[in-house]
């Protein structure tokens, strides 16, 4: 059968193919994925349908809907140097930032890193940890999935046959949040994650005890793992280094890194970097909400939260 390449520009045009193909056609964004997939042979499509000339699915659009769109053809690269998102979302310029080197940012795309599907990817904690929304579209109309639920296993989402990703919805943090993002790997941004750490906390501004928490662990298991029970043990705390440790020791505990031989890193080492890398996500999350609880910067803070 004859390879065939799609180019629709528009919306309507890529949802007729993907009704019409369905698993036999694969969505093309920036390619550095399912490129090397089809070259590797893991991945044989009869056809792709390149998404790249469709206006829409790109860009960052500051203040919908109490938060921000994201488009899923925005490039790593566009993420990384984005204004928009430097203040309060910052923690996505973090992970985008962490994705291999300015060449492959340049085309690779977050909705590509999304449903590529793999726990290692870096954008997903800080997504996750962000509270961020998919947008979905099918032939059947839209439908709008928590990033949490995203995720079914490695390589696999919730993804339908005919469904493409359109962009993703992120809420505004509250005032007084701080994020970090931390990748780890022996031989920096170049290599995929042995460990990711997505670490995101809010303060009350009024006694700066922690009021709510987020930590995400990537490559630590099929999917990106949320912590909740680490989590929890921040609420209505105050900042101590004892806390970061005993949430570490939490996060450690419930990572689910593969047990099999990895040529990257063996299951012991990957939760041992989980409780230090964790700690050290907390820590400078926390730093950075509590700088905002400083008066000075309380007018930035008070915009990030209204972006
Ligand atoms: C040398 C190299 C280094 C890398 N290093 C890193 C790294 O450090 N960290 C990291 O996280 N990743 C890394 N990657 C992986 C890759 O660059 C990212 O996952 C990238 O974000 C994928 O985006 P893309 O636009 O290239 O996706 P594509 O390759 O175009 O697509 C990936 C998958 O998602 C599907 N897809 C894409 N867009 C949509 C959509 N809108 N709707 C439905 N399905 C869609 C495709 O069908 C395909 O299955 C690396 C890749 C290479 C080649």
């Amino acid at each position: 059968m004859k390879f065939e390449y799609w180019e629709p520009d528009s919306i309507p045009a890529a949802m007729a193919l993907l009704e019409r193909y369905r698993e036999r056609a694969k969505i093309l964004a920036g390619g550095t994925d399912l490129v090397v997939q089809m070259r590797r042979g893991i991945m044989r499509p009869d056809g792709v349908i390149h998404i790249g000339r469709i206006p829409e699915l790109k860009g960052i659009l500051p203040k919908v809907e109490g938060g921000i769109r994201i488009g899923t053809l925005t490039t790593m690269r566009e993420i990384e140097k984005s204004e928009i998102l430097q203040s309060g979302f910052d923690i996505l310029c973090q992970g985008a930032a962490q994705v291999s080197c300015p060449q492959i940012r340049n085309v690779a795309t977050l909705g590509g890193n999304t449903c590529n599907g793999v726990p290692s990817a870096d954008t997903v904690p800080a997504l996750m940890a962000l509270g961020a929304e998919a947008i979905l579209m099918s032939p059947a109309g839209e439908r709008s999935v928590p990033l949490e639920k995203f995720h079914n296993g490695p390589g696999r989402t919730i993804l339908k046959g005919d469904e493409m990703l359109l962009r993703f919805k992120i809420p505004a943090p509250p005032p007084f949040t701080g994020g970090c993002y931390l990748k780890y790997t022996p031989r920096g941004t170049f290599e995929l994650a042995i460990v990711g750490v997505a670490a995101l906390i809010t303060l009350n501004p009024r006694d700066g005890l922690c009021e709510n928490a987020r930590l995400i662990l990537g490559a630590c298991g099929p999917t990106p793992l949320r912590v909740k029970n680490a989590e929890s043990i921040l609420l209505g705390k105050r900042r101590d280094k004892s806390l970061f440790a005993r949430a570490a020791e939490i996060a450690a505990g419930e990572a689910k890194p593969n047990p099999g031989v990895s040529v990257r890193a063996s299951a012991p080492y990957r939760r041992e970097m989980v409780r230090v890398w964790s700690r050290y996500a907390l820590e400078k999350a926390w730093q950075k909400a509590e700088a905002g609880l400083d008066l000075s910067s309380k007018f930035e803070v008070n915009k990030a939260g209204n972006a």
